[in-house]
């Protein structure tokens, strides 16, 4: 979204204040324009040949945005067996997806080899069952490399005490699995975390795969994760993701050589690609002038976005009714029966009850972390491409809340009233 002659517009000229009258408050939407935008950063900073972006699907699932990858040539980054049905859903080939779970059962990593799709391994106990039921079967395999990155520390997943992958110092052990099992080991992996800054990080990171990755004699690719940091707020740094680029690039160039064959380099990232595609309208049902605050409350909550409360993350908010005119300070309030402050003292143009606020940043761990909570209704979504809105997501209604409920007949004495 940018402001041209004092107003908001999206790719195009799509107005959001008609999106919003056209398809009501709250609404997600998003921009394929800036989703582009992203991933040629991405694959533009890397020059190498052989480079696989695998988009990490738990930051934004709509399967229009997934074919919408797709058709920019990314694979993808999939996490739970129904993340791999969207996939191969949205038309990824099975080939094109990796899946990545963390603490999931063998029964579930079997049918992701039923699938066909590329299995990532994140400890050894997986290993070795998998070793004895597919030994035949390619996989690659997460490391956890020790290394402190991450906006906080929820999503901080690289570290000595995470619980994620296998870590490099158990690099024997699993050698002597693979060995005893005769598997085919055709990545490693690492993912460290979300929001991260220095690009040391991923530089360290990287040094260890390349350490580890040298004793693997069968590898088709080395996935160093994702986890770049963008700009939620205006003074915000990001990932200086050219300067990574150029000096991975070299780094990784050096290491095919030394290991005698050229190797994919892959990345996964997520909320690189979509954070900033997306904005989340909402509209102001109450201004409530307090003896401390003034407070605008609306039409959603932490049922609909959650990062503020969940991660103390910081979203931008504007009017996008009123751009012009004197600026007040608001604390910006959801709807939910518990505190769920999306923002507080706020610099923000005089608010009317009626108008119509956006959040920026909100792509990317928005609406796949909705909930129903206060019996509320999810959000519509809408894409914005190439100067046309499209609705790919219709807002639920009552019937989806109690959908998946069961009746039980006869034994607590009920008249229902038709609502
Ligand atoms: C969440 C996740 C990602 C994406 O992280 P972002 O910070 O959104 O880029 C990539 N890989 C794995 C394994 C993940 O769990």
């Amino acid at each position: 979204m940018q402001i041209v002659d004092n107003k908001y517009v999206l790719e195009g000229g799509v107005d959001p204040l008609i999106l919003a009258e056209k398809y009501g408050c709250p609404l997600y939407i998003y921009e394929t324009a800036i989703i582009k935008r992203q991933y040629d950063r991405l694959t533009n900073a890397f020059k190498l040949k052989k480079i696989k972006i695998n988009y990490a699907c738990k930051a934004l699932n709509n399967i229009e945005v997934l074919k919408y990858m797709k058709s920019l040539g990314a694979g993808l980054d999939t996490v739970s067996i129904q993340e791999v049905k969207l996939g191969l859903l949205a038309g990824f080939r099975p080939d094109e997806i990796i899946y990545t779970p963390n603490c999931v059962s063998i029964e579930e990593i079997t049918l992701a080899v039923e699938m066909g799709v590329k299995i990532n391994i994140d400890n050894l106990s997986i290993l070795e069952q998998f070793g004895s039921l597919y030994p035949e079967y390619p996989i690659c395999i997460r490391i956890n490399p020790h290394i402190m990155g991450g906006g906080n520390s929820k999503i901080s997943v690289g570290h000595i005490d995470s619980k994620f992958g296998i870590s490099f110092h158990q690099t024997p052990h699993i050698h002597r699995i693979v060995k005893a099992h005769e598997m085919i080991v055709e990545g490693i992996h690492m993912h460290t975390g979300s929001d991260i800054l220095d690009i040391d990080v991923f530089l360290q990171g990287a040094e260890i795969l390349f350490q580890v990755s040298k004793e693997f004699k069968d590898l088709q690719y080395i996935d160093f994760g994702s986890g770049f940091k963008v700009p939620y707020q205006e003074e915000d740094i990001e990932t200086d993701i050219e300067e990574l680029g150029e000096q991975i690039t070299n780094r990784f160039k050096s290491f095919c050589a030394e290991y005698g064959r050229n190797l994919t380099l892959m990345f996964e990232p997520g909320k690189f690609l979509v954070s900033q595609s997306g904005i989340f309208l909402v509209k102001v049902n109450v201004i409530k002038q307090t003896t401390s605050t003034v407070f605008a409350g609306v039409d959603s909550g932490l049922n609909h976005l959650i990062r503020p409360m969940l991660y103390d993350a910081y979203h931008k908010i504007v009017n996008i009714s009123k751009t012009e005119g004197r600026s007040r300070i608001y604390t910006v309030v959801g709807y939910i029966c518990e505190t769920d402050t999306f923002g507080t003292n706020r610099k923000i143009t005089e608010i009317n009850e009626g108008d119509i606020l956006a959040f920026y940043n909100a792509g990317a761990y928005c609406f796949t972390m909705a909930s129903n909570y206060n019996s509320r209704y999810r959000p519509a979504e809408v894409l914005v491409h190439e100067g046309r809105d499209y609705l790919i997501r219709r807002r639920e209604t009552f019937d989806d809340l109690i959908q998946t409920q069961l009746e039980l007949k006869n034994i607590f004495e009920a008249k229902a009233v038709k609502v």
